[in-house]
């Protein structure tokens, strides 16, 4: 199984910089596959925070597991 299943230092991230802050836009990666994506980090657009309940619903919907679909996204 190379597929991320990383339980701990999950994050919330937006799928699309500019899909604002609703659970469709949210996704659950852990910190290092967080870090695999294009637009982290990067300048330009800051995305709307999500909301403490946002992040609530997007683990539970996740089952408080990273949803990274790459596989061997890092080591
Ligand atoms: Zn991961
Ligand atoms: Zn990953």
């Amino acid at each position: 199984m190379s597929r991320c299943t990383a339980t701990k230092n999950l994050e919330v991230h937006h799928k699309r910089r500019d899909g604002g802050n609703g659970i469709d836009n949210a996704q659950i990666l852990c910190h290092q596959c967080h870090e695999n994506t294009a637009t982290y980090g990067t300048d330009g657009k800051s995305s709307s925070p999500f909301s403490e309940a946002t992040k609530e619903a997007a683990l539970k919907r996740a089952g408080n597991r990273c949803e990274c679909e790459k596989d061997n996204c890092h080591g």
